[in-house]
């Protein structure tokens, strides 16, 4: 089975504050509210009519001139980015972003005050597992004027960016694992910042009201304009990274893998999301349902081989060869001296490794649990072992009865098994297992 998952999370209380917002330059008053499993993240306009509600989804991107944009029906949010790559780069899965006007405030340009307000909410775990997108094949986008970014598969969620002004002044790099801690430190304080020949014209009609050099750092010529000097020597291509994050984070599922990233600009990232999820919308519609066979009987190889997406030399399990009840079931697995395992553990004296007995008996509780819910669109996630025990060795030649029974679940996402392993009439090891499962 795949290693723990992790827990989706919401914030433990709501929060809020007031500011200014940047194109309007109207006070908004913006609130955090912890949401429900799945309910992914969301905007509320509590100044309209019935509080329409926008889903920080990809296809609800409106538009990604300056700032990003996501909108349903004539409703919009603007500059959504920086309260959504705190919130994401936190590790908060579901809430409600309220507001009474159509923009978060823009603090001091960072997701500093962001970040700040999710702390004093705080961050709570909930009773269902994280929605993953597992980058399998490098993907990319690429734009007429230079702005790559290619996504390679990685077991964490990295970025590595390469920020360049125009004639290539302030270039800057920065690589970074995105984790709770590394974003609060390095990319939350990072402020926007604008190069004055773009703002000039925005300035002069108006457009932007509560711009100033207090929520942004303003680039004219070689000189770098701000109300504070720079928090970092390369902020730019921090803020470049705190944008990807939160533009990503329209994907909706926490993207497991590398973001290269050069010259990024919101137009790519978004061209990026919507990339991955188109990938995702794929690999859903394939992951097909399989009927699980049924009746009293054992199941033969091939019918395990059906059921669990386990190959060798990972399979544990040669046949089912009976089920006692719904929720109880006896596999059986034959070691010989062949498994790949006895050559290194250990030479000269083969003995099964512990684990891989853990690992059969969590074989076999998923096939009853598969049975249970009669599908195999779900991957079952080992979550604990608790109670486990190795009374005797397992040697070449042994042929192990591996004993399961469901002991309890919760709805169709958590299960308990009791297990043993039987050689010779004796238990030669034993295991509670927790589960949770997912779909593909
Ligand atoms: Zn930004």
């Amino acid at each position: 089975m795949p290693s723990t998952p992790e827990f989706q999370q919401t914030l433990g209380k709501p929060v809020g504050f007031t500011g200014t917002a940047l194109h309007t330059g109207e006070k908004v008053t913006l609130k955090l509210h912890p949401a429900p499993v799945d309910h992914g993240i969301k905007f509320k306009r509590k100044d309209l009519q019935d509080e329409p509600t926008i889903d920080a989804k990809i296809e609800n991107l409106k538009t990604v001139e300056r700032a990003t944009t996501i909108g349903e029906g004539s409703v919009r949010v603007h500059t959504v980015e920086h309260v959504l790559a705190a919130l994401c780069a936190m590790g908060v899965d579901n809430a409600i972003v309220e507001m009474d006007t159509n923009e978060p405030p823009i603090g001091d340009g960072s997701a500093q005050a962001y970040v700040e307000l999710i702390r004093k909410a705080s961050v709570v775990a909930q009773e269902e597992a994280r929605k993953f997108f597992d980058v399998r094949d490098t993907m990319h986008v690429e734009s007429k004027t230079g702005t790559l970014l290619v996504l390679l598969p990685d077991t964490k969620f990295r970025i590595s960016c390469t920020q360049a002004g125009p004639n290539n002044k302030f270039t800057q790099f920065l690589s970074i694992d995105v984790t709770p801690s590394a974003f609060e430190r390095e990319i939350a304080p990072a402020r926007t910042f604008v190069y004055y020949e773009d703002v000039k014209p925005l300035m002069d009609k108006n457009l932007i009201k509560g711009g100033s050099l207090e929520n942004a750092i303003v680039v004219r010529g070689e000189a770098v304009l701000s109300k504070e000097p720079l928090r970092f020597p390369d902020e730019f291509v921090r803020h470049k990274i705190l944008d990807i994050i939160g533009d990503l984070a329209l994907v909706g599922r926490r993207i497991r893998g590398h973001v290269v990233a050069v010259k990024p600009g919101h137009a790519s990232n978004a061209d990026l999301a919507r990339l991955v999820a188109r990938e995702q919308t794929r690999r859903s519609a394939i992951a097909v349902t399989r009927p699980i066979p049924s009746g009293d009987g054992g199941l033969d190889t091939d019918q395990v081989m059906q059921i669990l997406p386990h190959r060798f030399p990972f399979l544990m399990v040669d046949r089912i060869i009976s089920f006692d009840t719904e929720t109880k079931c006896v596999g059986v697995k034959t070691v010989t001296i062949n498994e790949p395992f006895f050559q290194g553990h250990f030479p000269g004296h083969p003995v099964m490794p512990g684990v891989m007995q853990v690992e059969a008996m969590a074989q076999v509780a998923s096939i009853l649990l598969f049975k249970l819910a009669k599908t195999t669109s779900r991957i079952g996630y080992f979550m604990s072992a608790d109670e486990v025990k190795f009374r005797k060795p397992v040697l070449p030649g042994d042929t192990i009865f591996i004993h399961a029974e469901l002991i309890k679940s919760r709805g169709e996402r958590l299960a308990k098994a009791k297990c043993h392993c039987v050689v010779n009439d004796a238990i030669v090891s034993e295991a509670e297992l927790m589960f949770t499962f997912l779909d593909k």
